[in-house]
């Protein structure tokens, strides 16, 4: 839109940085920016923070990388899960496979220290309002329009950064993207759920997928996906699970996202009833809640100044201006009833390598002004199956705010801003950039 056409429209916020979507990469973006000096607003469409991570989930992954025990990623991440421990609301699950050890946190304890850490920086956040134009001039964004429940309203802000998840920013400012459609497949969505009342220890995890299997194959009950993750929680005798699987759906068309939510929502009810009536220790269970939205794994994506590639991340590259690493391999859940997992530097087996995210993975190629953060950055379908774990989405997040910030106070661009400077300001704010007891291998870190 241009600015003459929104001149009815009343400002509501001028500042330096806007961070748009306040799941792990928005909060910890507009923290990052706030405790920069920036002016900082952060806007959420819903009515708490923490995104699919306090809607869908409870288990932070990419702190660590399968096949070593020291951590890859520190920063306000880091600061966050400290604050929950100490309540004890979060612990850590230790796993050499899959993604390596989790951080398995209370959602509702993410939500009130998400909310501490951006007021305590100074972040002014808005809830309940969603960006639904922006306002450019020529080639960069000037203001976004947001919807609210006093209407239309104008931010104005130096850098925007695009913390959506969906790329929302990037998309309605003309950005290069990659998106769903008839060719491009996304990862399957997922409904999480949680239940009340279970004895875990009754069945291991190997016989559950047993039993999973056996149940499809029977006819009886109609199981998606015959493996996933039930696991303990913060609260006693409280299991959360990741089993779900709503295939073929392309979470931006608003027809099928609904009939995604329902699909999602009916899966729920047929695993439960399945667990009650097969799986030791579910007997005495009850659902406790639904997931507040459909988990949406991928959508769009900017096509930035780089794009991270599947051969990035199995040949564990490194690269100059990376702000953050990870260790986690390509998950792909597109493969059936099954998932396929692929090992940072191509190996069968763990090995802890980490490969580096570049900071030109966060900015678009041809709009000026913007700053791209978390699942919506530029990667290919296979190297955003590694890196959209939320520790590596708060530490892109981290390192968006910061360069905004950076960008905002010296006037330029933030494609101008010295990597050089942001890494320094990255690593005095506890960021772990590259592995402290490590060797370089052929261009590979090894441990
Ligand atoms: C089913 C599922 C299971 C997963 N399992 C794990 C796991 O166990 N561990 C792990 O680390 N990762 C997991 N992931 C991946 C991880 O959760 C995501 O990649 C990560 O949470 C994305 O963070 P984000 O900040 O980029 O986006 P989000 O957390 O989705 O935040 C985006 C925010 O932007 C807001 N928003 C969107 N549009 C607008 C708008 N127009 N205006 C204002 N606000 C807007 C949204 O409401 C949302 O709060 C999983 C993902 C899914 C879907």
């Amino acid at each position: 839109m241009s600015a003459s056409g929104v001149q009815e429209i009343p400002v509501l916020w001028r500042g330096d940085v806007l961070v748009v979507g306040g799941g792990s990469a928005g909060c910890a973006a507009a923290t990052a920016a706030a405790r920069s000096g920036a002016r900082t607003l952060l806007v959420e469409a819903t009515g708490f923070l923490g995104g699919t991570g306090a809607a869908v989930l409870d288990t932070f992954y990419g702190f660590y990388a399968p096949g070593r025990s020291d951590r890859v990623v520190g920063g306000i991440g880091w600061e966050l899960c400290e604050r929950l421990f100490a309540r004890e609301q979060a612990f850590e699950r230790p796993n050499t496979y899959g993604a390596g050890t989790g951080v398995t946190y209370e959602p509702e304890a993410l939500k009130l220290v998400w909310d501490e850490l951006t007021e305590e920086a100074g972040v002014a956040t808005l809830l309940h309002a969603t960006v639904s134009q922006v306002v450019m001039d020529g080639d960069r964004i000037t203001e976004v329009v947001a919807e609210t429940k006093a209407g239309s309203v104008r931010l104005a802000a130096s850098v925007v950064v695009d913390a959506s998840g969906d790329a929302e920013v990037a998309w309605r400012a003309g950005a290069a993207l990659e998106r769903p459609d008839g060719q491009q497949r996304v990862q399957p969505l997922t409904a999480t759920f949680r239940l009340g009342n279970v004895d875990l220890a009754a069945t291991p995890t190997a016989e559950l997928h047993r039993l999973m299997r056996e149940a499809a194959a029977s006819g009886e009950f109609a199981l998606p996906r015959t493996e996933g993750s039930a696991h303990r929680t913060v609260l006693p005798r409280v299991v959360h699970t990741n089993m779900t699987r709503v295939s073929d759906v392309n979470p931006l068309d608003p027809w099928e996202l609904s009939a995604a939510e329902r699909e999602g929502r009916r899966q729920v009810h047929e695993y439960v009833r399945f667990l009650k009536a097969r799986v030791p220790g579910y007997e005495e269970s009850y659902l406790l809640g639904v997931s507040g939205r459909i988990g949406v794994r991928e959508s769009r994506r900017l096509v930035g100044e780089y794009v991270l590639t599947r051969d990035d991340v199995l040949s564990a590259r490194r690269f100059p201006d990376e702000i953050t690493q990870c260790g986690a391999p390509i998950e792909d859940h597109a493969a059936g009833s099954s998932t396929i997992w692929q090992y940072v530097g191509g190996d069968a087996d763990p090995t802890g390598l980490t490969y580096g995210v570049p900071y030109r993975c966060l900015l678009p190629r041809d709009v000026a002004g913007l700053v791209v953060a978390g699942r919506c950055l530029s990667a290919t379908h296979d190297a955003h199956a590694s890196v959209r774990s939320m520790a590596q989405c708060m530490a892109m997040g981290q390192a968006a705010g910061t360069a905004a910030a950076l960008a905002a106070s010296s006037g330029r661009p933030p494609a101008a801003v010295d990597v050089t400077d942001l890494r320094r300001a990255l690593e005095e704010a506890g960021v772990l950039l590259d592995q402290p007891s490590s060797a370089r291998v052929d261009g590979r870190v090894s441990q």
